[in-house]
């Protein structure tokens, strides 16, 4: 399909919405994922992410690194041990081996294209030490909190 029109707020013309990751896998809440796009010549897939008011992304880390496009909302986002505002329009790059985590605001939703690696590692998630190492910095101790 040459042109996929939205069908609506964070969907398009013959785009399932998918579950974002197994359920039990990893912690996370509230987030759908959709396959908009991928290519082998490109070699890379872009996807759309919708967290809910309230919901939030896994915190995770990998080799591959994410491009992220804000579509829709608003919310906050760590990279690294950087924490951002981020809203319609802003762009956000996850380098690799860096743990980042998106948290939609509690009063709206959060959507988001993001590009990829259609051949990419599978996302680390962070053990106890971690997550002690994360939370020594205070502001990232209270986002994680959410
Ligand atoms: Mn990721």
């Amino acid at each position: 399909m040459t042109v996929r029109r939205q069908t609506g707020e964070g969907t398009w013309e013959d785009v399932k919405v998918l579950r974002y990751k197994a359920e039990g896998s990893a912690l996370f809440k509230d987030v759908t994922r959709q396959l908009l796009f991928g290519s082998a010549a490109l070699g890379c897939e872009l996807r759309y992410f919708e967290v809910q008011a309230g919901g939030f992304s896994t915190l995770e880390r990998h080799e591959h690194v994410h491009a992220v496009m804000v579509l829709r909302g608003r919310g906050r986002c760590l990279v690294g041990t950087q924490i951002f505002d981020v809203a319609a329009h802003d762009l956000v790059e996850v380098p690799p081996l860096t743990w980042h985590q998106f948290r939609a605001a509690a009063e709206a939703p959060l959507g988001f294209l993001c590009m990829v690696n259609a051949q990419r590692d599978r996302p680390q998630l962070p053990g106890e030490e971690d997550l002690a190492a994360l939370r020594r910095d205070p502001r990232v101790a209270a986002f994680l909190a959410g």
